[in-house]
């Protein structure tokens, strides 16, 4: 029997029947060891089966457990619980006065599901929001718990997990001091003759927005800090009015822009907390690739545009800084991030899905894990050097395989 809870974006319908909230920890526990299979929803914002649990197998939510932000001024770190969101999140630690370094796009996606995926943001100096993790805290197959810590040889596999080593009820994450951030929003940047390292570089976060119609971006999004420098953009004309970066959306669902200070987590994100974010009727898909080959593989790109257009909503160009999670796109390389927001029509995105993988293919593309790839697990296992330590990990945490499901043996059997 097909089940009726779907993922966000609704290209997703889990075969499970229900969705388990457990109240408690203790009934979570015992949920989790009296099922053959397991696997977490947290927010339900990747497009692709990386949460589905398989025939007979159970699918849990933590957002019935009483939620747990405790923030730690002395150490500068907070501790949540699973189930939390960004949104949430943020908003308690700067009425503490702290901050987190980056956020996604959007602040409506669960911590957990965030960092097992990988998440970023965007920023030369800014590595995946997993970086900011220093302690994990799992309920594993027999419903026993396990904490492990930064700096545990095992760690480099335990935070972007795709959710297979158990249950993630707990995360501590490093904090900073708060800051504050301004946008400005710039329009058509040439393609032609673009320094991608200065431009990328220009502001805390930028990304450079295009729809492949023409060559070139149509929209850039400069995210300052107010305490660092205010550098001039001279390649592109400032935004004369708010911008959503879907050409056609309200901008009302974007957050504050021209120069407008405000804190950080009401201006990293590109979309407001009450809001859609995007566009609401997508699929995405996303490559990270060493940032020094940013430049060709956005000529490679340019080069199909007239086949990528057609089913394009946005493209988003960002820089992510490299992390040591295993599974992590930008693990051990500086990387470059191309996005794709695409129409809702997964018929018509996947043959385009595969030629931007070709195209990409001389770039060695890792892809997210949340989001919509084809890539087998013969290329994965190229592309991810350090896949063979997490299958050993996943082996020593979850030996009866509980928390794996298709997904996941398909991107460790290559
Ligand atoms: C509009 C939109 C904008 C986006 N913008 C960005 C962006 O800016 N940058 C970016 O990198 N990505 C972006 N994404 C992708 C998104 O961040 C990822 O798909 C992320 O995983 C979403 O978190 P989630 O909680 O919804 O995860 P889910 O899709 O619910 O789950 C993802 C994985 O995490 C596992 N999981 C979740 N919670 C737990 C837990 N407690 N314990 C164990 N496993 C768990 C699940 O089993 C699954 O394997 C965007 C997605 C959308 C829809």
């Amino acid at each position: 029997m097909t089940g009726t809870v779907t993922n966000w974006a609704g290209n997703i319908t889990y075969s499970a029947e229900e969705l388990h909230r457990p109240p408690r920890l203790d009934a979570l526990r015992s949920l989790v060891a009296g099922s053959p299979r397991v696997r977490v929803l947290g927010s339900g914002h990747s497009f692709n089966e990386i949460a589905e649990p398989g025939p007979e197998g159970t699918l849990l939510s933590l957002d019935a457990l009483p939620p747990t932000i405790e923030v730690d001024t002395t150490a500068r770190s907070v501790r949540v619980s699973g189930g939390v969101r960004y949104a949430e999140l943020a908003r308690r630690v700067h009425a503490h006065g702290l901050a987190l370094a980056n956020m996604a796009s959007l602040p409506h996606i669960s911590v957990a599901g965030s960092v097992a995926t990988g998440t970023h943001g965007s920023g030369v100096g800014n590595a995946p929001l997993a970086a900011a993790v220093r302690e994990v805290e799992l309920v594993t197959g027999d419903g026993g718990t396990v904490r492990i810590g930064r700096g545990e040889e095992r760690f480099a596999g335990a935070v972007t997990s795709l959710g297979a080593l158990g249950v993630v009820t707990a995360l501590t994450l490093d904090l900073e001091p708060a800051f504050e951030v301004e946008q400005h929003l710039f329009t058509e940047l040439p393609l032609e003759g673009l320094d991608f390292e200065t431009v990328m570089a220009v502001g805390y976060s930028v990304s450079l927005f295009t729809d492949w119609r023409e060559p070139g971006f149509r929209q850039v999004w400069v995210k300052r800090r107010t305490d660092q420098p205010l550098p001039g953009f001279p390649w592109a004309a400032p935004a004369t009015r708010a911008l959503h970066p879907v050409p056609g959306m309200p901008a009302v669902n974007c957050t504050e822009q021209f120069g407008v200070p405000g804190p950080w987590h009401e201006r990293l994100p590109h979309f407001r907390a009450e809001f859609t974010p995007s566009s609401g009727a997508e699929l995405q898909s996303e490559y990270l690739m060493p940032r020094a080959s940013a430049p060709g593989a956005l000529r490679a790109l340019d080069a199909i545009r007239t086949v990528i257009a057609p089913v394009l909503q946005t493209c988003e160009v960002r820089t992510v800084a490299a992390d040591e999670q295993w599974l992590s796109p930008a693990y051990g390389r500086d990387s470059v991030a191309v996005h794709f927001t695409w129409v809702a029509d997964t018929a018509a995105v996947l043959p385009v899905v595969r030629r931007v993988e070709e195209a990409l293919e001389a770039f060695d593309a890792r892809p997210h894990w949340g989001k919509v790839f084809t890539m087998p697990g013969t290329v994965l296992r190229e592309r991810f050097p350090e896949l063979p330590g997490f299958r050993a990990l996943v082996e020593d945490l979850d030996p009866a395989g509980k928390f794996s499901n298709a997904f996941v043996r398909g991107a460790l059997a290559g």
